[in-house]
């Protein structure tokens, strides 16, 4: 008796702590080994003032993408009733990276099949738009953990904007109003940071940088755990296995960690893994 009352007690407990893992936001960042492969661009801005859509990044996006032609658009941040036009237009901005690009997008699979299309990718594009939706989509197709399975394989992982903020640990940072719930913040965990795009740069804009480092700067009080990077538009990180690197004409890229505020501005490799070296190894 007394023995069954102690093993529904330790089922019980186990229960509500395997609970507790799915529902709390616990960062799980990939080992040392599993990391090495991953080949992923980061774009904070899909559009940089002055310059047509993607412009700024077409060098970066040829250069991880490199052999790899199929791409799975994953364009879910968007509008539901857009989806199809943005696919288009995609394709014809991949044109103009490059020859021999084919994309298709997860949007046009039906829910069944949406983890196959992920196993057969040749390299994955998340556009931009809402952050919410984009991590909403992907749970109710259970395709999380298999595309970041997939990244941490070497399939390269390209995000922009939305795309880009599911790369870091959580979506603790977006700058999106939550349109739809999310069972849980925790994304794809490729960098070992939450990810800040269109973050204002001083020389710019003094107001709207000075409310950006404000209202992270209240995310880190209450996450003071998890360092997180903002990058301004023309700025990109590029991550190879452990090597993290700002990319981008006129970059600025701003970290907090540790209750410690650095900027970046030089596009020298790894200087974004150097200053993020103490949350990696968490
Ligand atoms: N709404 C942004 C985008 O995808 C994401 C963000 O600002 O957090 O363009």
């Amino acid at each position: 008796m007394r023995k069954g009352f102690q093993f529904a007690s330790i089922s019980l407990a186990l229960l509500f702590m395997l609970s507790c893992t799915r529902n709390t936001d616990t960062i799980v960042y990939p080992t040392f080994e599993q990391r090495q492969q991953v080949n992923a661009l980061l774009i904070s801005g899909t559009t940089n003032p002055g310059q047509t859509a993607l412009e700024h990044a077409r060098e970066a996006i040829a250069e991880t993408f490199g052999d790899s032609k199929t791409i799975l658009l994953i364009n879910f941040a968007s509008l539901p009733e857009k989806r199809d036009a943005y696919l288009t237009r995609m394709q014809g901005l991949f044109a103009e990276i490059g020859p021999g690009y084919e994309m298709h997008s997860l949007h046009d699979i039906e829910l069944g099949r949406c983890a196959e299309a992920v196993k057969s990718a040749e390299g994955f594009y998340v556009s931009g738009g809402n952050t919410f939706l984009l991590l909403r989509e992907l749970y109710d197709r259970d395709v999380v953990d298999l595309i970041r399975e997939r990244v941490l394989g070497g399939v390269p992982y390209i995000g922009s904007s939305a795309g880009s903020n599911i790369g870091g640990q959580v979506i603790g940072t977006t700058n999106d109003f939550p349109l739809v719930d999310v069972p849980t913040r925790l994304s794809l965990g490729l960098l070992p940071a939450v990810f800040n795009p269109h973050h204002p740069d001083p020389a710019l804009d003094k107001i709207q940088f000075e409310a950006r480092q404000w209202k992270i700067g209240e995310y880190t009080r209450y996450h003071e755990n998890e360092a997180v990077i903002g990058v301004t538009n023309p700025g990109m990180l590029r991550i190879r296995g452990d090597e993290i690197s700002l990319v981008g004409i006129g970059a600025t890229a701003f970290v907090h960690s540790d209750g410690e505020k650095q900027v970046i501005t030089s596009t020298e490799v790894g200087e974004v893994s150097k200053a993020l070296s103490r949350s990696v190894t968490r």
